[in-house]
């Protein structure tokens, strides 16, 4: 049997709130363990450019923003690796954890950063150009601001797509909203927002065939109407997928409060606290209403202080 790693911090995941605690961690002499997950710098890797994280003037990478935390935290020596954590056992004051290799791990205090993956339709053509950075997105906020004064098409139903098609009515020239129903998911007040906006018009029972481009990107949408099946193209350069996220909690699942979706609810309002001492949750995991790169790195902060308060008490 292999050795058991014993230490006082074991971050799990590794975008913004992941590298945050991390960085907040190791500066508190806390020398953190980071695994980095399946996606090694999460969500932002699949971003292009990033212009609303403060402190970049320029914009920056999805990618290169992620090196750069990541290279943050280890110049203060937090232990950065490559692999994931499968199973966690929650029952003791320590927390055992083991990773795809096989390694166990027991930790004093866990930070979970795991994040949420966006959901997609799936179509080969949708993720060839989500691929290339090239039109496609899951998020209005981080990517609307490239499609100023152009036409772009966004599908889903609930209140993300009726929030994500008012923010891109303001940018864009024309939002056309794709329902696959014939009625909204969304909160009244948000479907009539969406309703009562000039520039957006709503196609109903309408779903995407295949989202159209060529070298340069996406420049339109083949969609089609699941009563009538009548086909019909939409001209648009940018195509926004809002149909809901899933939080990536599933292994603590039986361990961890969580909601029906699986957002893992926090103890006490305005800290990191989950249900079980010790155990901090930050980032995505756990919020389902902001989701920004932002947000993400602030919880990673407050969770990496939290951990750092709990070990004092338990030295004390
Ligand atoms: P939801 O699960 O509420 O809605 C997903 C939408 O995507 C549904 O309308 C669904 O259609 C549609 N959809 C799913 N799969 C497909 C597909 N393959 N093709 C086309 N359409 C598809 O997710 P949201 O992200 O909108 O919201 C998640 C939670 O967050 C909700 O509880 C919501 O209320 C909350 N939220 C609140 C906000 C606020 O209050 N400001 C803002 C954003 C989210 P169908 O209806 O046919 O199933």
């Amino acid at each position: 049997m292999s050795e058991i790693e014993i230490t006082d911090c074991l971050i799990i995941g590794s975008g913004p709130a992941g590298y945050t605690a991390a960085i907040y961690a190791a500066r508190a002499d806390m020398k953190p363990v980071l695994y980095q997950g399946i996606q090694p710098g999460g969500q932002l890797t699949t971003t292009n450019e990033v212009e609303n994280f403060p402190g970049y003037p320029q914009g920056i990478t999805g990618p290169e923003m992620m090196l750069q935390l990541e290279q943050q935290a280890k110049r203060f020596e937090a232990d950065i690796r490559f692999g994931i954590i499968e199973k966690v056992d929650f029952t003791g004051p320590v927390h055992k954890c083991w990773t795809d290799s096989g390694k166990e791990i027991h930790a004093k205090t866990i930070i979970i950063s795991t994040g949420a993956s966006a959901k997609y339709l799936g179509l080969e053509s949708e993720q060839k150009y989500l691929k290339m950075g090239a039109g496609v997105s899951a998020c209005a906020v981080c990517d609307g601001f490239f499609y100023r004064g152009q036409e772009t098409v966004i599908v889903g139903a609930g209140d993300s797509a009726c929030e994500e098609a008012h923010y891109l009515s303001k940018l864009c020239s024309k939002v056309t909203m794709l329902v696959r129903r014939d009625e909204f998911r969304a909160s009244k007040i948000m479907a009539d927002r969406v309703k009562n906006t000039p520039n957006i018009e709503i196609l109903f029972n309408t779903e995407t065939k295949e989202v159209l481009g060529d070298d340069n990107g996406v420049t339109g949408v083949l969609a089609v109407n699941n009563v009538t099946g009548e086909e019909k193209t939409i001209p648009c350069t940018g195509f926004f997928v809002a149909i809901g996220h899933q939080p990536n909690t599933d292994i603590f699942k039986g361990w961890i409060d969580m909601d029906e979706t699986g957002y893992i609810k926090y103890a006490q309002p305005g800290t990191s606290l989950t249900n079980v001492r010790g155990v901090f949750v930050a980032g995505d995991a756990a919020d389902k209403n902001y989701r920004q790169a932002i947000t993400a790195a602030g919880t990673g902060c407050m969770a990496a202080l939290d951990a750092e308060r709990y070990l004092s008490g338990l030295e004390h």
